[in-house]
């Protein structure tokens, strides 16, 4: 570790900055020193769940040592080495003077919060350089051209736009299938004989005894379950290695039973998913080499039929830009909205797993054990419920950046108060994702195996979901009975006779008085 030479030169690296493809990394300087930090400041100002930070430090630790590997100078810094830096500002102002360092060069953050802070740095350094990450499709500076601060963009335009413009997925100017879009065939269920195939999900088994060591020492705060293998991909090798086995044996599925839930298998978590979030997130790999890597799956095999490689596309060239968009265009103020005047508090159950809710036990207990949830689980399961109580959209942010290893802000937060809580009164999603239990009973098998009764809106047992849909939808009436996409909702509500919409109501209130004991 170089600790008195000195260097022209500081480059810092974030943790989800783990691109060795960069520019930065063409060439050898020997008056550029790269440093990467894990800080204490970076741990507390949410809870995050012990396998991510852990994956995270393992995998800054491995970049590191790539990049000495390959001739370059690095300092690698450990929580016992940050202690006495509050902040970034400190760090690099202290390197910046034991290096005697002229000029401090970051990528920039894809984080507000961090964004600002580089920006603001105040250090020694005579120059202070900013560079792109080099990960997104979209430049930065492009964004404005695609999004407009709150303003509502919709996916399929700008993905339209994209495919085009990147020539994915197209034929003489035209979508390869005649179509832009197959949502509609991905809503498959799984059925016994789809559980019992499902592949046995690909997972790492790297040592994180020493990084653990080192969290419990600085008494480190966290959630999940703590180990010592921590199965996420830690470095490009395993990332590449993880998309390998995606593109053979998940991918011929994946659009099918996208939106599918089960219990009934131990290989449930994972299902047909990639598990690549993080490896992008991360930056170890490149959203355009997955993208091309799949769609070279697709094209050399003749048992993936179109629907399945246009919805695996449509998520990481659609949706991952798309979010991004989102976040640049509408923050600061997108942290503050709260469309719907959500106001209470995050039963404790998201945090322990223990419901008689089926669904939201099996997700929230998921999500505990390995800092994975797939979408649906997110969005239908946990968001809905949390959207139908009336849950304050900042505790739903807290929840949902602390509990999964991929969890940045710039993605986790368009998904969880846009498209999960509406918080953003539309922006994202053209109406709320609000559902009775009748939808997690479509998608999955939760339902057998619960307290509740799904088929019940206002017993005693009756399923939570069934009834708070509807008060939602009775709640809300002022701000969202003119949306044409809730019209069917609001008839059919007027169309229950008085008794039933009263019995319905004072379930869901009962719901929501206990919301703690359900
Ligand atoms: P797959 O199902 O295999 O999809 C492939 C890839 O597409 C993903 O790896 C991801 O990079 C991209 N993708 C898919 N959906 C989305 C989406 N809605 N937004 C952005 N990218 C998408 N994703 C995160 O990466 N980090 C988060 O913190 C995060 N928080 C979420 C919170 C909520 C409330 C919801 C509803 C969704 C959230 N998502 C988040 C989006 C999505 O759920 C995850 O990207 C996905 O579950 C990751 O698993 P996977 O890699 O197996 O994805
Ligand atoms: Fe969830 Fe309701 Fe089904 Fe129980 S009955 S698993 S609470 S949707």
């Amino acid at each position: 570790m170089p600790t008195s030479r000195q260097f022209q030169r500081i480059r810092f690296i974030l943790g989800d900055q783990l691109n060795l493809n960069h520019s930065w990394f063409n060439s050898i300087d020997p008056g550029t020193l790269y440093v990467l930090a894990e800080m204490q400041s970076e741990l507390l100002y949410t809870r995050h769940h012990i396998q991510k930070i852990t994956a995270f430090f393992l995998a800054m630790e491995t970049f590191a040592s790539q990049l000495s590997a390959d001739g370059h100078s690095v300092l690698y810094l450990t929580l016992d080495d940050t202690v006495s830096d509050a902040n970034l500002n400190e760090l690099l102002a202290r390197l910046t003077e034991q290096f005697n360092a002229g000029v401090i060069e970051f990528q920039r953050p894809d984080e507000f919060r961090l964004f600002q802070h580089l920006r603001n740095l105040d250090t020694p350094a005579k120059m202070i350089k900013e560079f792109d990450t080099e990960h997104f499709l979209v430049p930065f500076e492009q964004l404005g051209k695609h999004f407009k601060e709150g303003k509502a963009a919709r996916l399929e335009a700008f993905y339209r736009r994209l495919r085009k413009q990147f020539n994915i997925l197209m034929e003489m100017g035209a979508p390869t299938g005649g179509q832009w879009n197959y949502d509609s065939s991905n809503r498959k269920r799984l059925k016994k004989t789809d559980i019992s195939s499902l592949p046995n999900p690909k997972t790492f088994h790297n040592d994180a005894a020493q990084v653990l060591e080192r969290l419990n020492r600085h008494e480190i705060p966290y959630i999940g379950k703590e180990t010592n293998i921590i199965q996420l991909p830690i470095n490009r090798q395993q990332s590449l290695e993880l998309l390998d086995f995606f593109c053979t044996h998940c991918l011929k599925m994946f659009g099918d039973f996208q939106d599918a839930m089960t219990q009934s298998s131990e290989h449930a978590w994972s299902l047909y998913h990639s598990r690549l979030s993080f490896s992008l997130n991360t930056k170890m790999l490149h959203p355009k080499e997955v993208v091309d890597r799949a769609i070279n799956e697709f094209e050399k095999r003749n048992d993936i039929d179109i629907s399945q490689i246009e919805g695996f596309v449509r998520q990481v060239l659609g949706w991952r830009e798309y979010i991004r968009g989102i976040y640049w265009m509408n923050m600061p103020n997108y942290s503050k909205t709260n469309f719907l005047k959500a106001n209470r508090n995050l039963p404790t159950y998201f945090w322990d797993g223990q419901t008689q809710m089926n669904c939201i036990s099996r997700t929230v207990n998921q999500s505990l054990e390995t800092a994975y949830a797939h979408h649906i689980q997110r969005l239908m399961v946990t968001g809905e419920f949390a959207l139908l109580a009336g849950i304050e959209p900042t505790q739903v942010d807290e929840w949902y950046l602390g509990i999964y290893a991929d969890a940045v802000e710039w993605v986790q937060k368009p998904n969880t108060r846009g498209m999960s809580q509406y918080a953003d009164g539309g922006l994202v999603a053209s109406k709320p994702y609000a559902a009775s239990g009748n939808y997690i009973n479509k998608m999955s098998d939760y339902c057998r195996d619960c307290s509740y009764n799904v088929k019940s809106r206002s017993d005693e047992d009756s399923c939570p979901f069934n009834s708070l849909y509807w008060h939602f939808i009775d709640r809300h009436r002022s701000l969202l009975e003119d949306n044409a996409r809730l019209k069917m909702a609001y008839v059919s509500w007027d169309r229950f006779d008085e008794a039933t919409r009263s019995q319905t109501l004072t379930r869901a209130h009962h719901c929501i008085e206990n919301l703690e004991s359900l």
